[in-house]
């Protein structure tokens, strides 16, 4: 049996996590000190949703500044990872028959990034991007998710970044943090529930699970990086939460890990 990599969600929250130095951050340096360096990621990030299932392409993926109204100097923030092209045909061939659009020109989030900057500093791992169909439903992205499994097998971190639960209406800037709300709070702990006892299909048919999943996931495009992680989920495989928290009372900053790799069972509780 080859070795197989962890598949790894991580909740990317605010933006500004690229430059700050915090909890969450150091969190992601563990997690990528503690996982290794893979051969190649493909990172499927809440900020490339959009019709149709694409990846990027290119040889050298630009560093998109997808927000606006943030200090000048997250602008000026660059992550020059190489890109993957055939990574992006394997993804393809792994996909098929689905047709996944080749993007030579896009580049790497936010999403992506304001994490990868944290986990491999050296920007020294090639990324790859895979783009959310919008069109689709929830299930067809869990679906992608256990055909892109072998991935893992072939030393390719799969990544997903956005945020189990993600209300920005709830959200507060300021610099003092609420306590999270309670629909957040019980939401979360359903999910994690959820995916402990390796029951999926209410997780994928989640507008069923009422109003707390609704506050928590008013637009599905940061929670559905989480279903494609847990489609490449062997059966009765492991799964962790390395990082747990809730930032601003309505952004879960809950990382989910799938498959253990030595040492890497638990970091932290914030
Ligand atoms: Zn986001």
């Amino acid at each position: 049996m080859p070795r197989q990599l962890p598949a790894l969600f991580v909740g990317h929250g605010n933006p500004m996590n690229a430059m700050f130095r915090n909890a969450w951050t150091e969190a992601w340096r563990e997690l990528g000190e503690r996982i290794g360096k893979p051969r190649a990621i493909l990172a499927i990030s809440a900020h490339w949703y959009a019709p149709g299932t694409g990846v990027t392409a290119g040889e050298a993926p630009r560093t998109l500044h997808d927000f606006g109204g943030f200090p000048n100097e997250l602008y000026a923030v660059q992550y020059p990872a190489s890109g993957d092209p055939e990574l992006g045909r394997r993804v393809q061939a792994l996909l098929a028959p689905l047709a996944v659009e080749l993007d030579p020109t896009w580049g790497l989030d936010h999403g992506t990034w304001s994490v990868l900057r944290h986990m491999y500093p050296d920007a020294d791992v090639p990324v790859v991007q895979l783009r959310i169909d919008e069109t689709q439903p929830a299930a067809f992205h869990h679906d992608l998710g256990r055909r892109l499994a072998a991935l893992r097998s072939e030393d390719v971190l799969v990544l997903g970044s956005g945020n189990l639960v993600h209300n920005l209406h709830a959200y507060s800037w300021g610099r003092h943090s609420p306590a999270p709300f309670d629909w957040a709070v019980r939401f979360e702990a359903r999910a994690k529930e959820l995916m402990l006892s390796g029951n999926h299909a209410p997780l994928i048919d989640y507008e069923a699970l009422g109003r707390d999943a609704l506050l928590s996931i008013p637009t599905p495009e940061h929670y559905l990086p989480l279903l494609y992680v847990l489609g490449t989920r062997g059966p009765g495989e492991a799964l962790t939460f390395p990082l747990e928290g809730v930032d601003g009372g309505s952004i879960s900053m809950l990382a989910v890990q799938v498959g253990y790799k030595k040492g890497t069972e638990a970091l932290s509780e914030l």
